[in-house]
């Protein structure tokens, strides 16, 4: 089973079409809603969890862009509390990527989110707990 959080855009003129039904019943979506702001002739905005099969998840969402819905893959990020930090330099040991690192003069923590992996190694090594992996 593969897991994606998905937020789906629908264009007005879809808005009335239930394709939770068809993703269920066609694809064998396991469909967890999040949040719905969807009200008939006006565009509507689905934020939802999906577990499915490999071959299915992609068909399902190939049924979704093919029938016109546009669909964002949100992926999960690293969220630091800077001002708390300890400069302690536990994170940057266990960041192989190096997206932690100790500034050499100000010793103060840098994230470089374009070298992040979002492993989540960072977060239980903070003693303080201030590195949240969320989306
Ligand atoms: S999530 Fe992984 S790659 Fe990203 S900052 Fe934390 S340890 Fe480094
Ligand atoms: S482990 Fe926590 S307190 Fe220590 S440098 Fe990293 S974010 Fe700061």
């Amino acid at each position: 089973m593969e897991y994606r959080r998905l937020t789906l855009y629908f264009p007005p003129d879809l808005t009335c079409r239930a394709f939770t039904y068809d993703l269920v019943k066609r694809y064998d979506w396991r469909i967890n809603i999040i949040r719905a702001a969807i009200s008939e002739g006006k565009e509507g905005r689905l934020l939802i969890d999906v577990e499915a099969e490999g071959e299915k998840l992609k068909e399902g969402l190939a049924f979704l862009i093919d029938e016109g819905i546009d669909v964002k893959n949100l992926e999960k990020q690293v969220f630091i509390e800077f001002e708390d930090c300890l400069a302690c330099g536990a994170c940057t040991a266990v960041c192989l990527p190096g997206a932690l690192e100790m500034d050499k003069e100000t010793w103060e923590l840098l994230y470089n989110e374009k070298k992040c992996i979002v492993c989540g190694l960072c977060a239980p090594a903070c003693p303080i707990n201030i590195i949240k992996i969320g989306f």
